[in-house]
């Protein structure tokens, strides 16, 4: 009979269908799922409990999913600071162009070990820059994600169309298209694990219209459905953006995701912004998500998503943190506060709740990545992946509504994170990781790189 984890006293946002709260009630983990959720204290008599937690003054909720993510980018953090996407990219590629493995491990224990402190119990990558000689990249990145013991979306990103493609990444910083292709298939026999409760799955991602061949983009579609894996790139972020595809291809973004076979519900797209009322039908058709990352929308001046509109279409739509190098700070509980203040900048008060926000950063990532039998809501029978917020500190105590302070407060502190019923962090500490050392660790390697790409 597995152990069992009682969690007590404490307010619960369930985030199943009907947004089911209770404003004191209980979580009962046993093993790696979810046993029961509900009000008042938990079921008298359980057997094999290994601990009981009073979680008064807490607010447990699932534990938050991201979406979108570059952690190479961890070590090339505050540069480029004033410019948008296409100049920042134009700057940052040829420092990127000399990451290595080494340097990846240490950005993506940086980028996990922030997040994870903040709640989040999936993440996701987009790695996309393979120089040659640099080792096993995406390698790196999983064994940091196993090491602090986060659930993990490795995507094998890529580009192949360079600047004498009519590309926007230099030539040296790209991979030929079958390079790519091989490189993704491999990573998914060797990596890929579909199994209910897995720890780690693949996604085929080639980059971006802009850095990427239409041979690439169509290939990788057939690969990801004949391998069961799923899709992602960056899609309509910028009008820059918009004036490449009219400029190549005769056609916006989303008409040229439809060509190539990009539209579908195993497909998600990072930032979505520049999206007509006939795209966002489009998404909403064919089921294909969005992550929606506000803060690096506002760091690189990108624009506002219509995430309203995407909702009430019945658009998927996920959070996502986006690469550090466009949101130094990295975490996704931040992200719920500006994905409600921003939609509403966009679209008035009513734009955006705290609740949607919420759902958002839970249930909703889970649905993009196509997950949400295992996760993103707390119900009985999923993986117990949950967080429990405290929320009767100096920053939220006198908040009415724990949701609210959750979302609207301050970055609140993670008292305890499960994963698959695994302590993550304890007492706003990772109990896996140290985390000096780990900053230590991505200093130093960012020195290094900087030393190596000229900056310094
Ligand atoms: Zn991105």
């Amino acid at each position: 009979m597995s152990n069992r984890i009682v969690i007590e006293n404490c307010a619960v946002a369930t985030v199943d269908a009907d947004d089911t709260e209770y404003a004191s009630g209980h979580v009962v983990v046993a093993g790696k799922l979810i046993e029961s959720v509900g009000a008042g204290p938990a079921p008298a008599g359980l057997e094999n409990v290994t601990r009981r937690i009073d979680g008064t003054g807490h607010l447990v909720t699932p534990g938050l999913v991201n979406t979108h993510h570059h952690f190479y980018q961890w070590i090339t953090r505050g540069l480029a600071q004033d410019s948008n996407l296409f100049n920042w990219l134009v700057e940052l590629y040829p420092t990127w162009a000399r990451i290595d493995e080494e340097m990846v491990y240490a950005a993506a224990s940086g980028s996990l070990g922030m997040m994870a402190r903040g709640g989040v119990t999936t993440a996701m990558d987009h790695h996309y820059v393979f120089p040659k000689g640099a080792g096993d990249l995406l390698g790196a990145e999983i064994r940091a994600a196993a090491e602090l013991g986060v659930r993990f979306t490795a995507a094998r990103g890529s580009m192949d169309r360079g600047k004498s493609d009519g590309g926007l990444p230099p030539d040296f910083a790209v991979e030929t298209t079958e390079g790519a292709l091989l490189a993704t298939e491999q990573a998914i026999d060797t990596h890929h694990d579909a199994s209910f409760g897995s720890m780690l799955h693949i996604a085929a991602a080639p980059c971006s219209p802009f850095s990427v061949s239409t041979d690439l983009l169509r290939e990788a579609a057939v690969l990801a459905r004949r391998k069961g894996v799923r899709l992602h790139t960056h899609g309509s972020e910028t009008v820059e953006e918009e004036k490449f595809c009219h400029e190549l291809f005769g056609m916006g973004p989303t008409d040229y995701f439809e060509s190539t076979g990009w539209l579908g519900d195993d497909v998600w797209m990072a930032h979505c912004v520049h999206m007509n009322d006939s795209d966002i039908a489009a998404f909403a058709r064919t089921g294909t998500g969005v992550a929606h990352c506000p803060s690096s929308n506002a760091r690189l001046a990108a624009g506002i998503a219509r995430v309203p509109d995407m909702l009430a279409a019945g658009v998927p739509v996920g959070l996502g943190v986006d690469g550090t190098a466009s949101n130094e700070s990295g975490e996704l509980h931040t992200e719920l506060r500006n994905a409600l203040l921003i939609n509403r900048l966009g679209g008035g008060e009513k734009a955006l709740n705290a609740r949607q926000a919420l759902r958002l950063g839970t249930y909703g990532g889970a649905r993009v990545l196509g997950r949400t039998a295992e996760i993103g809501s707390l119900e009985a029978g999923k993986l117990a992946d949950l967080v429990l917020w405290k929320l009767d500190g100096i920053g939220h105590a006198s908040i009415a509504d724990p949701v609210a302070a959750l979302v609207l407060g301050a970055a609140a502190p993670v008292t305890l994170s499960l994963v698959n019923g695994v302590p993550v962090v304890e007492n706003s500490r990772l109990t896996r990781a140290d985390e000096d050392a780990i900053a230590r660790l991505t200093k130093s390697q960012a020195q290094r790189l900087a030393r190596i790409a000229g900056l310094a």
